[in-house]
Parts: structure tokens; C-alpha cells; sequence
């Protein structure tokens, strides 16, 4: 299980501190993502609690506003915080994939501007969501150094590597028919080659000797 960054802009405007801000905010501007970007699954699983009623940004308190939270595996989960009302219709219970769009970055809650505020969850504790997403093939990472810091970057299975192995094993293949092949033609070429002849003794019979190229035949009285 891998966790994929949940907005293909990445652009981080506030990082975890335990016990003060526990989760990770990823921003915009408007040449990078602009605001109101779809927000995806950061991985396969179901949803667990869902908020999409409220509709207003609070200048005070803790509210997540209208969010999402996903369960992946016995021990991980994430949410996802501060969604544009109107853009949520998954319901609790429902599966989702990884990569799925589950709604847009809003300012509801307690948000002071357009961002999400994701959160990650092993066994019920929020721990530093850097520490476990990482940034997928096609994501653009801000070039900002300061929303960007040691971010862990997915590497994708090389297909290539596999696919090559497959074709040197299919050419080993072949290479041992062919060598067979060369083998066997051998063989004809040495019987086509050798001199077949036939000589009598006396009156004791007729022998019928086959000579192969290189070989020689004495013959002695
Ligand atoms: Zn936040």
C-alpha cells in the first residue's frame, strides 16, 4: 500500500507539527492548480465518515468542514478536509479507488483561504503525512523549495526491465532450436559428403563401405 499525493498540484503552505497542526496543507496558485483542484483517493478503500452539508468558512475553531475520510487497511487512513460544498457525493460505506476523484478544495471549516488540509491516520494516531505519500508519475511538484520539501517520490515498477527479461529468455529459446537445427544439418552434410563404394573379395561377397570426408581405407591383402 502506497499513498499517492491526493492533488496533482502539489504545493505545500503548512506542515505537520505534532499537536499543533496534524495534518498537511497543499495549496495553489493561479498559474499552479488554481484553486478549486480535484482532490483524489490517496488510496483503494471505504469510506468511513463524510461531511458535504456545510457551506461556510468559519474564521474560528477546528471544523474540518466538509470532508472525507478513507479507510485503506486494518491500520491506515487518511481525510480529507475543507472540500467545496457541493463537490462531495460519496456516502459512508462507499468504496473508493485509488486516484478516484472524491470532491474539490474549498474554504469550508475553519480555513483561511482555498486549500485542503489532509491528514493521515496509522492505528488512530495522525502522524506526518510527508513521511507516508508520495508523489506519483504525472504529479507536478511546485518549484517553490518551501511547499516542497523531502517529499518521497514513487517509483514505478519498470516494465521495461520485465519485458526485456522476456525476450532474452524467448531468444535463449530459439538460440537452442537453431543450435539443434545446425546440429542435425551437420549430420546431413557428413552423410551427403562421404563416398559411398562397393568392392568384392574374391567370391566371399560384396562389401558395401561408406568413407567419410577426412578418412581413410586401407585395404591389405
Ligand atoms: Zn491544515
Amino acid at each position: 500500500m502506497t499513498l499517492r499525493y491526493p492533488v496533482n498540484y502539489i504545493a505545500i503552505t503548512q506542515y505537520y507539527e505534532k499537536g499543533v497542526h496534524n495534518g498537511l496543507d497543499l495549496g495553489w496558485n493561479s498559474a499552479f492548480g488554481g484553486n478549486n483542484q480535484p482532490i483524489y483517493a490517496a488510496e483503494d478503500g471505504v469510506v468511513v465518515a463524510v461531511r458535504k452539508d456545510y457551506q461556510t468558512t468559519d474564521e474560528t475553531g477546528s471544523s474540518y468542514g466538509n470532508y472525507v475520510k478513507i479507510r485503506h487497511n486494518e491500520y491506515v487512513s487518511t481525510l480529507y478536509a475543507h472540500m467545496a460544498y457541493g463537490s462531495v457525493s460519496l456516502n459512508i460505506g462507499d468504496t473508493v479507488k485509488k486516484g478516484q476523484q472524491i470532491g474539490l478544495m474549498g474554504n469550508t471549516g475553519y480555513s483561511k483561504g482555498n486549500h485542503l488540509h489532509y491528514e493521515v491516520f496509522i492505528n488512530d494516531t495522525k502522524v506526518n503525512p510527508v513521511l507516508y505519500t508520495y508523489v506519483y508519475t504525472g504529479q507536478i511538484v511546485s518549484s517553490n523549495p518551501d511547499a516542497r520539501q523531502d517529499l518521497l517520490y514513487y517509483e514505478e515498477p519498470d516494465e521495461d526491465i520485465e519485458v526485456l527479461k522476456k525476450m532474452i529468455t524467448e531468444l535463449q529459446d530459439k538460440n537452442r532450436l537453431l543450435e539443434e537445427e545446425v546440429k542435425a544439418l551437420k549430420e546431413d552434410l557428413k552423410e551427403a559428403q562421404a563416398y559411398d563404394f562397393t568392392y568384392q573379395v574374391n567370391k566371399t561377397g560384396i562389401y558395401q563401405i561408406k568413407l567419410y570426408e577426412g578418412e581413410t581405407l586401407y585395404i591389405k591383402n
